[in-house]
């Protein structure tokens, strides 16, 4: 179903409560921001609604301080941040909600940042109360954080049951449309590549997607526990025995769709630099690290032909080099496949960073675990509660 776009709501004079996901890393017990690339991705919504003339209010997370306040998962150095990205001042709240909260409502043109929403156990609760409260600081709502989208909390669902309309943002909209063209109806061939270490991380992401793409191309540790499933030798692999039975009836079921590693770099150690070498049976001993080269070509040649790829998870354990080739090749076939390419999963994003092909991507979604819901076939609690077209 269809949702409201911030682009469909009429901001001017409104206050506007905007989720986003200002979960950033932090260090130095909490005063220095490590990476504003969060806060960044946001600056499009809030300075559209802004230009529509509207006030905006910010409610965010930050860390898990479990319903208490906690000076080091403050949003106050979020806001100094935030005030230099957009060339104005930002007020920040000392809590999300009460008397002094609502004291500090701002006008059209001004921006407010709440505290931590996740300083009241009411937040993840999703508690109704606490719901009315943080609607009670607004006329309408927007949900700008996709990466919190999967949960069903206050901020992102309650809230919404006490505001007129709510809508998604700029970068919740990029993803909903991106996530739902490669997933329903997708120009075919359609793809997805997956891989990490878990097959049971991804189940219902595999049998959702194996009902709709062309080829399933599976890789990473997740790959031996396939393997391992048709009696093939998979050593000191990483493999999970009590998925083995569900590798083999997907197996069953899909294998003309399933495409497995046909070779593996191998080592005895799970080290960077470790000494390796490449084998097409996994030899007692040694545990498969990374793709191998015909597996690479193989895969490369579905990837080349796609129309659309879904790729979720590295090939191998990338963050040791030289593991990290395959998931690299993989990451400059996508790029130069020309097809509409949706990449999920900090691994795949840095692989697609250190590739420097990041830029021939599609869509990098920016949800690990919200993308991974997504793809499995679910609907957003925070997607489901926006109001409908
Ligand atoms: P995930 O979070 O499920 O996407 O898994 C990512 C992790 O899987 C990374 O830390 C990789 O190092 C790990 N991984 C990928 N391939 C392998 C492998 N063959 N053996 C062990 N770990 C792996």
């Amino acid at each position: 179903m269809a949702k409201l776009s911030i682009r469909d709501l009429d901001l001017k004079g409104k206050r506007v409560f905007i989720r986003v996901d200002f979960n950033v890393p932090l260090a130095n017990g909490g005063q220095e921001i490590t990476s504003d690339k969060r806060i960044r991705a946001s600056l499009p919504t809030i300075q559209y609604s802004l230009d529509q003339g509207a006030a905006v209010i910010l409610g965010s997370h930050l860390g898990r301080p479990k319903g208490k306040p906690n000076a080091e998962m403050s949003l106050k150095p979020i806001a100094s941040r935030l005030a230099e990205l957009l060339g104005r001042d930002v007020k920040m709240a000392s809590d999300c909600v009460g008397p002094d909260v609502a004291a500090m409502k701002p006008n059209t043109g001004e921006v407010l940042l709440l505290e931590n929403l996740r300083f009241h156990a009411e937040e993840e609760a999703n508690d109704p109360g606490f719901s009315k409260q943080l609607a009670s600081l607004c006329d309408l709502y927007v949900n700008d954080a996709f990466g919190t989208a999967h949960r069903a909390h206050a901020s992102t669902v309650g809230m919404v049951a006490f505001v007129p309309q709510a809508g998604a943002g700029l970068l919740m909209d990029t993803e909903l449309t991106y996530l739902t063209k490669v997933t329903t109806n997708p120009e075919r061939p359609g793809i997805s590549i997956l891989g990490g270490a878990k097959v049971s991380d991804k189940i219902e992401v595999i049998s959702n997607l194996v009902n709709i793409v062309d080829r399933l191309l599976i890789g990473g540790a997740m790959a031996y526990t396939f393997l391992k499933s048709q009696g093939q030798g998979t050593g000191k692999s990483l493999v999970e025995e009590d998925k083995l039975d569900l590798a083999k009836d997907l197996l069953s079921r899909f294998g003309e769709k399933i495409m497995l590693p046909v070779d593996h770099v191998v080592s005895a150690e799970f080290r960077e630099h470790a000494p390796s070498q490449v084998v097409e049976r996994i030899p007692d001993g040694m545990m498969g690290l990374d793709i191998g080269p015909a597996t690479v070509e193989a895969f490369s040649g579905v990837i080349s032909s796609a129309k659309t790829i879904i790729w979720n998870g590295p090939m191998g354990v990338f963050e040791k080099p030289p593991f990290d080739k395959g998931t690299v090749a993989v990451a400059l076939a996508v790029a130069s496949s020309g097809a509409t390419s949706v990449v999920g999963g900090g691994d795949s994003e840095k692989a697609v960073k250190s590739a420097g092909v990041a830029d021939r991507i599609s869509h990098i979604s920016t949800g690990g675990g919200a993308s991974l819901e997504f793809l499995s076939g679910v609907e957003l609690p925070g997607v489901a509660a926006l109001t409908e077209k």
